[in-house]
This record gives C-alpha cells, structure tokens and sequence, in this order.
C-alpha cells in the first residue's frame, strides 16, 4: 500500500529534527503559561532571559497578581510587546489566583478565556502542559504548511482546522514542533533553503527547481 504523503513529511522531518520541541524554560505550568504568552513575536532566547530574571522571584499566579506593571514591564522588556504583555500577563494572573485557586486550567475554552491566551497558546498548553492533543499555529507552522501544499490557507485558524483533518490526533503536538523547527532552520521566511531542504521532493513550492 502506498504511504500517505502527510505521513512521509512527518517521518522525514522527525528523522531531520529528532529534537523537535520547545526551547521555552519553564519548571510548572505556569511558568509554562506565562513564557508561550511571551513568545509572540519574540524569539525564544528572549523569552528565556526575561523569565530568567522574572522567575526567580514571581513564578506564581499570586506573586505577579501583587507585582507592580512597571515593574513588570521592567522585567520583560527584552520582548516585542512587552507593555501589552505585561498588562495581559498582570490580568491573567489575577483571573487564575481568584478564579482557579492559582492552578492552570486543564480546559482549552477556559484558556482561551484568558488575557493574552489565544488560540496557538491554548493548544500549545494542552499539548506540552497537559499532554494533550493540541496544535498550536505561529508563524512558521502558517508558512511551512502552505509552502508544502498541506494547506492552502489564509489565517492561522484555518491552518490549524485543516491541519488537524489531516494529521492523526496523536501527532498534533509533534507535527506542530517539527514544522516549527524546520521553519526556522531549513523554510526560513525570507531565503527559505531549498537546496538543503529533505522535502523537496514532497514540497508543493520548493524554489530550488
Ligand atoms: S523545498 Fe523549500 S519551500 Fe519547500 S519546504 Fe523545503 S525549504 Fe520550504
């Protein structure tokens, strides 16, 4: 029987990346949490140096609930965004401390519910938090997956909507990883390396031909 061409790319980029995961420090969930609602538009080296400094002493929905937002800003400067984070990342504490006794909710519509929490950080929560199925969409998954023809999309939600049609529940989270990876190493935005690239016989855009 002929192999499905979505499962090929998947071995291949599993093969090419057998680290694939995130690169985000955390040590509970909502360090977790806090570090992926960071991580928009920010690289993850940004990401980790600010919850570096910030998770030494407010690693706990309560501690940043009680944080001043100047204070927090300073914190986190070093990321894009970082006024409108901080706001979010002040508001979201408060809701978790009140609202779930200081403990992440295991629920994907009670994350979403959250300042700051859309719909990339709630699959990304289930999946590497909770250990659920999740497939969060950023950036690269968004060019990755219509540069291969997996997608033809526009928006991140309906790459994720189609992508979860197409790939068995059970890879979600690892689909998600890899396309990251390889979006960042091999399928860059600007000069993507096709040459370089293992899915060039499977890529629907590959610039090398
Ligand atoms: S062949 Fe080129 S466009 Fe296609 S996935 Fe590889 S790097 Fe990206």
């Amino acid at each position: 029987m002929k192999k499905d061409p979505n499962a090929i790319i998947l071995d291949k980029l599993r093969d090419e990346y057998p680290d694939a995961g995130t690169m985000l420090n955390f040590s509970s969930l909502f360090e977790l949490l806090i570090a992926v609602v960071l991580s928009a538009q920010s690289t993850d080296e940004q990401v980790n140096r600010a919850t570096a400094r910030l998770f030494k002493q407010f690693n706990t929905a309560d501690k940043l609930a009680a944080l001043e937002l100047t204070e927090l800003e300073d914190m986190i400067k070093g990321v894009g965004i970082f006024r409108n984070k901080a706001k979010h990342i002040k508001q979201l504490a408060s809701i978790i401390q009140d609202k779930y006794q200081g403990e992440v909710p295991a629920d994907f519509d009670k994350l979403l519910e959250l300042p700051g929490v859309g719909r990339k950080t709630a699959n990304v929560i289930m999946a590497v938090g909770f250990k659920q199925p999740g497939l969060g969409v950023d950036t690269h998954v968004q060019r990755v997956a219509n540069r291969l023809g997996l997608v033809q999309t526009k928006t991140p939600e309906q790459t994720e909507y189609s992508l979860k049609q197409l790939i068995p529940k059970k890879h979600w989270s690892e689909a998600h990883h890899l396309l990251i990876f390889h979006g960042r190493r091999i399928c860059k935005a600007r000069k993507p390396d096709c040459h370089n690239c293992v899915l060039q016989k499977q890529c629907a855009r590959n610039f090398a031909k």
